[in-house]
């Protein structure tokens, strides 16, 4: 950036922190020594006091083409200056039908219906209000039962928490949703340590839905809704088979699976979905972030046709689902969903990432020996290191780790507890995956 663009960063930074209440911050110590950052460019953040900082993290999983892209930009500006705001209840505009579309056709099977909301919690309490939804009209109205699994981050609606599995999520707010249940987690360190992709073990964990199946009868169950990958506690890849496992006993039992893609989908894990990299269809996907490179405030759910199908009954003047977001379809955020899907397409970004996979993980395998490495897991351009906590105080290593990351080492990364994740824009070259590998390998020095 040129010298007066960094100025103009830098003059950027408000001098008064006290009114925005931060999310998901430790805000006193944040407010005492801020984390500001004032522009971007692909693959950086510029600090507020002008530093480059490598954005290991693609903000929050979500800038998978890079930051500030001129195409994205530009259809944006475009937007504005010619359409602000449509409503999206009984009335249309073009881009909300082209965008839906290109989804569709990214998603497998007949997943091909798309219903608009503004973010991941959004998209999930909207998946989870069709599922119950459809089994009442077809006469089903017992089954309302929602299973999730443990460590599963579903976004912070009272739905989303309640099929969650983040105590921390749920502790000071209840369940809402009476009847949640919870599969297991996935993940053992003593069988998975130091896994590349999807681990040998586990496949089994996914029997346990019989077990819930069993317990409560199918004729109670909604929905099982699950991240491919759980991404926010800590980056936990399906072991092989499971998914087609958990596919398979929904189908014994006629209960809709739904996919939580928010993070998976646009390119992650090296395809549009996961879905199709494990070539399992879910009866819905949930998206948001990497629909449009996280630049507008975007969320959805990918319906499979006979979803939709069975609300297009009764009178035709008579609204067949009674749910809805002011910004649903939102123009500005399908005018930049449009222009990330044509750069991920001609980019070829999904499958520059599916190509870089193995480079990533050796890379971020490279890492362990290091000090308090306890385990390192890979999948797609995705990666999370498990430090040893400090003994009085769990999450401090990896909060510091996060700080000095950002402060002295000009890398931005993600953490969740003591695990430091990491998923970078998917323009990423070979020698930027260098770069993160190695100035992580100082953080993690530095935090010893
Ligand atoms: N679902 C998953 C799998 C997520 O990873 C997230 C956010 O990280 C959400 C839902 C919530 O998305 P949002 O923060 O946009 O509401």
């Amino acid at each position: 950036l040129a010298h007066d663009q960094l100025a103009a960063h830098k003059g950027a930074a408000p001098n008064d922190l006290e009114a925005f209440w931060l999310p998901f911050t430790a805000n006193r110590a944040f407010k005492k020594n801020p984390r500001m950052i004032t522009g971007a460019k692909d693959m950086h953040y510029i600090a507020a006091d002008g530093r480059k900082v490598m954005d290991g993290a693609a903000g929050l999983w979500c800038c998978n083409a890079g930051h500030n892209r001129d195409p994205i930009v530009a259809a944006i500006r475009a937007q504005a200056g010619e359409l602000d705001y449509a409503p999206a209840f009984q009335f249309g505009h073009p881009k909300a039908f082209a965008l839906a579309a290109r989804i569709a056709a990214l998603a497998p099977g007949d997943l091909d219906h798309v219903f608009f909301a503004n973010s991941g919690s959004e998209a999930v309490d909207t998946a989870l209000k069709i599922a119950l939804a459809y089994w009442n009209i077809q006469g089903k109205g017992s089954r309302t039962r929602l299973i999730g699994r443990e460590r599963g981050y579903h976004g912070v609606g009272f739905g989303g928490i309640s099929v969650g599995g983040i105590v921390n999520n749920r502790k000071f707010f209840g369940s809402l949703l009476a009847g949640a249940d919870h599969l297991p987690h996935t993940y053992s360190r003593e069988q998975q340590a130091f896994s590349r992709g999807e681990p040998e073990w586990g496949a089994h964990l996914a029997d346990d839905l019989e077990r819930i199946v069993a317990l409560h009868d199918a004729s109670t169950i909604a929905a099982v809704i699950v991240e491919p990958m759980a991404g926010s506690t800590g980056v936990l890849a399906p072991p092989k088979g499971y998914l087609r496992r958990l596919r398979e006993i929904c189908d014994k039992h006629g209960i809709l699976l739904v996919f939580d893609e928010v993070i998976t989908g646009f390119g992650r894990l090296g395809f549009a979905f996961a879905a199709e990299r494990y070539g399992v269809v879910p009866d819905m996907i949930t998206f948001a972030k990497g629909v449009n490179s996280g630049t507008v405030p975007m969320g959805g759910v990918v319906v499979r046709k006979g979803i939709y199908e069975a609300f297009m009954k009764g009178p035709e003047h008579v609204i067949e689902l009674f749910h809805g977001y002011t910004y649903s379809a939102h123009p500005l955020a399908c005018a930049a969903g449009l222009a990330a899907l044509d750069v991920y397409r001609d980019e070829g970004l999904f499958e520059r990432a599916r190509q870089l996979e193995g480079a990533w993980a050796d890379a971020i395998h490279s890492l362990k020996g290091l000090p308090n490495v306890l385990d390192i897991r890979t999948i797609g351009i995705v990666g999370a290191v498990d430090l040893a906590p400090k003994p009085d105080a769990v999450g401090k290593r990896a909060y510091e780790a996060m700080d000095v990351a950002f402060r002295e080492h000009d890398l931005m990364i993600r953490i969740t507890g003591d695990t430091i994740a990491l998923s970078p824009p998917l323009i990423l070259r070979e020698d930027d995956i260098g770069e993160i590998a190695d100035k992580l390998a100082k953080v993690i020095k530095a935090v010893a």
